[in-house]
C-alpha cells in the first residue's frame, strides 16, 4: 500500500475573486524532486471589466511552467516573446541568469483556472542563459477511463517535448468516465498529487480539492480513483540534495545570489532586460528577510 502524508496547502484570496492554492512550497513540504512551486488558480469567472494583471517582474535560477485548464494569459517577456497561451498548450520560460516577464488576461471578463508551476535549476546550471519554449501540444491518450497529458519528462514510452534540466515528471489526469488505475512510479523519484476540480482517491483514502498528497521516494505503484470530470496533477523528480533558498522571485543556493539579483532588479540593471517599449508597470520587491 502507498504511503503518503496529507498536507492542507494555504488559501490566498488575490481579490477579483481569484483564489489561490499554494501546495508548494508550505512549511510541510518545500519541494518535489526540482518542482518548487506550485499554485492552483482559481477557476474565477473576472467581472466583464477586469482580468489578471501581472506587472513586469524577474525571475532567476529556475523554469516557469505555465499550464491552463481554462482562460488564456497573454505573455511578454524580456527576450522578445510575445504571445497567448491556451489550455493544453505549454510555456516553459528558463530563468537562469536573468529575465523579466509580464502576464495579462487578454481580454476582461473571462474564466481562469491554471497552474502555476515553477522547476529549480540544478546549481551547475543555475546561471545559464535565459530561454523560451512554446509547445502547441504535449503527448496525451487515454487508458482505464482517463485522459493523461505528460507535461514534463518521461512515463513509459512516452516523453515530453518540455526542455527540463533534471529528472523528473509532471502528468495531468482527468477522468472521463469513473477511473481507477494503478501507475507505475520510479521508486527514485519523490511525488506530490493535488487534486484540481473534485476529490480523488489515493491508496484508498479520500484526497479532497486542494489537498496535497506527498508521496515520499521508495514506492513502486499508486493506485488511484477519479470519478467522471475530475482532475488532478501528479508531479514528481528525484529529492533535491542542496539546500535551494526562495526568495519573492528568485531561486539559488546562497543568499548572495538572492541578495545581488534583488539589488540589481531595484536598480533596473540590464541583467532583467526590457520587455516591449518598457513601458509595463514594474512590480516592487518586498524587502529581504535577512
Ligand atoms: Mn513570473
Amino acid at each position: 500500500m502507498t504511503h503518503f502524508q496529507r498536507i492542507q496547502p494555504p488559501r490566498n484570496d488575490l481579490g477579483e475573486g481569484m483564489m489561490v492554492i499554494r501546495a508548494l512550497p508550505t512549511r510541510h513540504q518545500r519541494t518535489v524532486g526540482a518542482w518548487c512551486f506550485l499554485d492552483h488558480i482559481g477557476p474565477v469567472d473576472f467581472p466583464a471589466d477586469r482580468g489578471m494583471h501581472v506587472g513586469a517582474h524577474p525571475h532567476i535560477g529556475l523554469q516557469t511552467f505555465t499550464w491552463l485548464i481554462e482562460g488564456t494569459i497573454h505573455h511578454r517577456d524580456s527576450l522578445g516573446n510575445d504571445m497567448i497561451i491556451r489550455p493544453g498548450e505549454v510555456n516553459l520560460m528558463t530563468a537562469g541568469h536573468g529575465i523579466s516577464h509580464t502576464e495579462d488576461s487578454p481580454e476582461h471578463g473571462q474564466r481562469l483556472h491554471a497552474a502555476q508551476l515553477w522547476i529549480a535549476l540544478p546549481a551547475d546550471q543555475h546561471d545559464c542563459p535565459p530561454a523560451f519554449e512554446h509547445h502547441a501540444a504535449l503527448p496525451a491518450w487515454s487508458e482505464y477511463g482517463a485522459r493523461f497529458t505528460l507535461l514534463a519528462g518521461k512515463f513509459g514510452d512516452r516523453q515530453s517535448p518540455a526542455g527540463v534540466r533534471s529528472p523528473l515528471i509532471g502528468l495531468d489526469i482527468v477522468a472521463d468516465s469513473n477511473a481507477s488505475l494503478t501507475l507505475p512510479l520510479n521508486p527514485a523519484f519523490e511525488y506530490g498529487l493535488l487534486p484540481l476540480v473534485g476529490e480523488v482517491e489515493v491508496a484508498s483514502q479520500r484526497l479532497d480539492q486542494d489537498e496535497f498528497a506527498y508521496i515520499p521516494a521508495g514506492q513502486a505503484s499508486l493506485s488511484l480513483t477519479l470519478p467522471a470530470g475530475h482532475r488532478a496533477l501528479l508531479l514528481g523528480g528525484e529529492p533535491l540534495q542542496d539546500e535551494l533558498i526562495m526568495w519573492w522571485n528568485f531561486v539559488g543556493f546562497s543568499k548572495d545570489t538572492i541578495r545581488s539579483a534583488q539589488t540589481e532588479w531595484e536598480q533596473g540593471s540590464a541583467r532583467f532586460g526590457q520587455i516591449g517599449d518598457d513601458s509595463a508597470r514594474r512590480l516592487v520587491a518586498p524587502p529581504l528577510p535577512w
